[in-house]
């Protein structure tokens, strides 16, 4: 994990996104660059490991630009990049009869 990496990068091994829109008034901060985001416009909800109590809202932008620098892995990207994992998937295909 390099050191530039966000704080909000690190708590979680994986993270489920969706995009957002809140019909209420609030302000939320992004976790990832800690400026001001007004609820009622696009953003992105992140839930750390797939928590939903403690999910975050962060700027459309502010996701994108850490997906692009390897941050924020979904479950299946962070499930690849485990070590073993493609020998696990090659035993159940072997055991299913698959290729
Ligand atoms: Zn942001």
């Amino acid at each position: 994990m390099s050191r530039r990496a966000s704080a909000a990068a690190t708590k979680a091994r994986w993270w489920e996104i969706r995009g957002a829109q809140n019909l209420k008034p609030s302000t939320y901060r992004c976790p990832l660059c800690g400026e001001l985001l007004p609820a009622m416009r696009e953003h992105m909800l992140m839930f750390p490991e797939g928590d939903h109590r403690a999910r975050r809202h962060a700027h459309t932008d502010c996701v994108l630009r850490a997906r692009a620098r390897g941050e924020l892995p979904t479950l299946a990207e962070w499930e690849r990049a485990q070590p073993g994992f493609r020998e696990r998937v090659g035993f159940w295909r072997r055991l299913r009869g698959e290729r």
